[in-house]
């Protein structure tokens, strides 16, 4: 058997809508970005969406928006992926990392508390798997201490926790669309916002800082255009967007799919001892499927998975873990003992919609058997 651990689920309808891009005369930003735009703010309930090439960009962007930059310090979690704390570095300022609830594995509002300094400008939480941070206290500690919160949202599109969905309550929040995600274009990023001035702001910031967009610049009469600020080219096309717009309706479908592969892992993949899980609270958008084994054994375990024809992956090793972090700041495994911990336990199992129950049984059984084996 060989399981892939990642499949898409693009289908004939994002083929059509790719196909009618292609023969639209502008390729680059347009009309099609607008729709996905309009589109993907209904969704969520946000007023602004800003299509963009990555949500690394979108973090980036965030930041810079909000006036963050050299000498600011940035709050966020070693239990991520490297894209958010290099996405800080991007823009100048420094990544303070705080450690994660042993539960669920996201960032510890009692340990942001603690790093806060005078130099503190901004908040990142992670919403790690798909489950939402706990949104309501980061709220009340970025009001009390006036720092921004910029939420990344690269798992969690789908989620609810205690009546609050990704962008609700943060300054920012910012998607990925990278090949992996629930929503993908292959490469792609949004950044969603009720602020309108930093929306228009974020507009200009992705593409080099000029006074109109690209789409403007073919579709009317010639303009001179202005630029006034040092912006980027991270804006998104319409090529990208087509692929988006029809999974935006996909999605609820698409998680309940894997909701039922959720409850069929956690079924046969309970009481096993030396296996646990993360925590799920409220509505998890439920992207990724993590266990957590012991530190000892897991890359023996990741091997033997493989050595199955069984796809796996690691969502993730501590940054603060990782080489330049260490060579940067001296950072030691210990100095956040929980994400560390975690990053030694993890492993990722296949997780997407075209998973059939007989590859979930062949999961659920190697799994089993591995881990009872002698320790
Ligand atoms: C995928 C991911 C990113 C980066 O997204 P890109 O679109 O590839 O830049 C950032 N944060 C997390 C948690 C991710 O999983």
């Amino acid at each position: 058997m060989k399981i892939e651990f990642y499949r898409h689920n693009l289908g004939k309808k994002d083929s059509a809508n790719l196909s009618r891009a292609l023969k639209d005369l502008i390729l680059t930003t347009g009309k099609t970005v607008e729709r996905f735009e309009e589109k993907f703010s209904r969704y969520l309930g946000s007023r602004h969406t800003v299509g963009l090439t990555s949500c690394t960009a979108a973090l980036q962007l965030s930041l810079l928006a909000y006036g963050i930059g050299p000498g600011d310090e940035v709050i966020t979690t070693p239990m991520s992926f490297v894209a958010t704390a290099n996405a800080i570095l991007h823009a100048g300022a420094r990544p303070v990392f705080a450690d994660v609830d042993p539960e669920t594995g996201n960032i510890d509002p009692g340990q942001v508390e603690r790093k806060i300094t005078g130099k503190t400008k901004a908040i990142i939480p992670v919403h790690l798997y798909g489950q939402l941070c706990d949104m309501r206290r980061l709220r009340k500690i970025a009001d009390r201490r006036r720092l921004f919160l910029i939420e990344d949202c690269a798992h969690c599109i789908e989620g609810e926790m205690d009546g609050v969905r990704p962008g609700q309550l943060g300054d920012a929040a910012c998607f990925s669309f990278y090949a992996t995600k629930s929503l993908t274009c292959g490469e792609g990023g949004a950044v969603s916002t009720n602020n309108a001035r930093i929306a228009a702001l974020i507009k200009r910031l992705r593409l080099h800082g000029m006074s109109s967009g690209a789409g403007d610049r073919y579709s009317l009469r010639y303009r001179h255009w202005d630029m006034d600020l040092l912006g980027w080219k991270y804006n998104m096309d319409n090529l990208r967007a087509a692929l988006l717009l029809d999974q935006i309706s996909r999605l609820e479908a698409n998680w309940k799919k894997r909701l039922h592969i959720y409850r069929s892992y956690i079924d046969g993949l309970q009481g096993i001892p030396g296996l646990s899980f993360p925590a799920v609270k409220g509505k998890s958008a439920l992207h990724l499927f993590t266990v957590w084994v012991d530190p000892l054994r897991r890359d023996r375990i990741l091997g033997i998975l493989q050595d199955k024809g069984i796809g796996v992956a690691v969502n993730y090793r501590a940054i603060h873990t990782l080489e330049y972090y260490h060579r940067l700041y001296g950072f030691r495994p210990k100095d956040f003992p929980v994400a560390w911990r975690i990053g030694a336990s993890t492993i990722s199992l296949p997780f997407y919609p075209k998973l059939t129950a007989g590859e979930i049984d062949y999961i659920v059984a190697n799994m089993r058997s591995i881990i009872l084996k002698k320790r």
